[in-house]
């Protein structure tokens, strides 16, 4: 990895402008009124506006055949031969395979793209950091447990798919080279630059996802959630357009989707200052409902009434063991199963008898917009007394079980000089908890 890191520096003058001649050679047309630069971006690379442009410009289109994928790398046939060995849950397998072997190929068509990013040190997604920082910066955030996930995948993907099928192709792959190390760098480059194409409409229930590709220069554009420019994807090609004015010198921003902070540090290493991210979330683990229903049970029945709520609520897939209720600022963005589950919660032995026998759930009776309303920032203060107790304790428990803080967590976001010197990594996990301890507290606020 150092060696190629090393040799992809060295080479060539200008990385920008060699890959700039290289997309006149694929036919990735660039509008005149923008250009890349690393200068006046939020982020290293990133594309700036030369003058104004209007909604609905188009700033640049990339041809299919531009796009890296499993159907148009070199090693496209002998990922096609076997298919079947490379088959896992994520389906991210063939591009990394194809990844590792045009980054490190002094022959590949995609060198001048590749060669924009030397070596993957600029990564700095929390799987890079120690656990023991992950732990302690990122309690309560989610972040490290879907970190500890996505390492256990990893390596077990490379041990028990990709080192046998390298291993088999010595002639394209060398497993000292093409190691865990560098495959863990490639998964953490397909999770910030790849794209993946959405599915039609009426495919969306019956196919499995479109697996990523890489689509060069997209992905040299920064994101936030106050977006100016979109993908938009056509048989021939996919085109950026911009969804609103942008004026001369401003940054042209993608959209990544929408993302909370801490699904922008888990993917993409960064995260937006906490006011200005409008798609910032929180979650309450489920768990925490049912420990604040525990708490208001009086007597052993009631213990056991609670017990049979919560299987039956299993079994309606409202709440499972790991799920989460999620709260946007504006409110539950989970209101089928926050709205059924405090509903059934709250019912007496007999409402429920009722509900059970005459199979209620499935009656649908509550319409979405109702839920929608009763959760919604607006509605929340008018729940029922235990109702609000229930979102109130479990918003309690979720906030409780940070590391720091949230007071400590303000003095610091509001301390110029003590904010200047922390790490980076320690602003962005301080950005990623703050913005969701300010969701549960408004919720703590709106059910008292
Ligand atoms: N700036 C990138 C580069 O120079 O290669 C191009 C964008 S790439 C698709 C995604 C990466 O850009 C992220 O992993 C993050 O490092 C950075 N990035 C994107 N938007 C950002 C933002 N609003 N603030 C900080 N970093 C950002």
């Amino acid at each position: 990895m150092a060696t190629d890191a090393k040799r992809l520096k060295t080479e060539g003058s200008d990385p920008l402008q060699s890959f700039l001649q290289w997309c006149e050679v694929v036919g990735l047309k660039l509008n005149n009124k923008v250009y890349i630069s690393k200068e006046g971006t939020v982020a290293e690379y990133g594309m700036l506006a030369k003058e104004d442009i209007d909604e609905g410009e188009l700033l640049f289109t990339i041809p299919r055949m531009a796009l890296l994928h499993q159907g148009t790398t070199k090693v496209l046939d002998v990922l096609e031969e076997g298919k079947a060995s490379l088959e896992n849950t994520s389906g991210w397998v063939p591009l990394l395979l194809a990844l590792m072997y045009e980054y490190t190929s002094p022959q590949s068509h995609w060198r001048p793209y590749l060669s924009l990013w030397s070596d993957f040190t600029a990564l700095d997604h929390p799987m890079f950091w120690s656990k023991d920082e992950r732990d302690r910066l990122l309690k309560g955030t989610g972040i490290p447990e879907a970190v500890d996930t996505d390492l256990t995948n990893i390596q077990k993907e490379y041990k028990d798919i990709v080192l046998p099928f390298i291993t088999l192709h010595t002639d394209l792959w060398n497993p000292e080279r093409h190691t865990l190390d560098l495959y863990r760098s490639l998964v953490a480059f397909v999770m910030a630059y790849s794209f993946q194409e959405p599915l039609d409409e009426e495919d969306e229930d019956e196919k499995d996802p479109n697996p990523p590709m890489m689509v060069p220069i997209a992905d040299m554009l920064n994101h936030v959630s106050n977006h100016n420019a979109n993908l938009e994807y056509t048989p021939e090609c996919l085109k950026m357009v911009s969804v609103r004015s942008i004026r001369k010198g401003e940054e042209v921003f993608n959209t990544y989707g929408q993302m909370a902070n801490w699904q922008l540090l888990h993917m993409y290493g960064f995260a937006e200052p906490y006011q200005s991210n409008s798609n910032d979330t929180a979650d309450i683990p489920m768990s925490n409902v049912y420990k604040a229903a525990v708490q208001v049970t009086r007597s052993e029945a009631e213990q056991r009434l609670l017990v049979e709520k919560w299987s039956l609520l299993c079994e309606m897939e409202m709440v499972g063991d790991k799920g989460v209720f999620i709260f946007g600022k504006s409110g539950s963005l989970t209101d089928t199963e926050m709205y059924t589950t405090l509903k059934i919660l709250c019912m007496s032995v007999e409402e429920f008898e009722d509900f059970r026998e005459n199979e209620g759930w499935e009656e649908a009776d509550d319409d979405e917009e109702k839920m929608l309303q009763a959760l919604s920032n607006e509605g929340l203060p008018s729940l029922p007394p235990l109702w609000r107790h229930l979102v109130h304790a479990a918003a309690r428990f979720t906030l409780d079980s940070y590391g720091e803080d949230m007071l400590k967590d303000k003095v610091l976001l509001e301390d110029e000089d003590g904010y200047a010197k922390l790490s980076s990594r320690q602003r962005r996990a301080l950005q990623v908890r703050y913005g969701q301890k300010t969701i549960l507290h408004q919720l703590l606020e709106l059910t008292k």
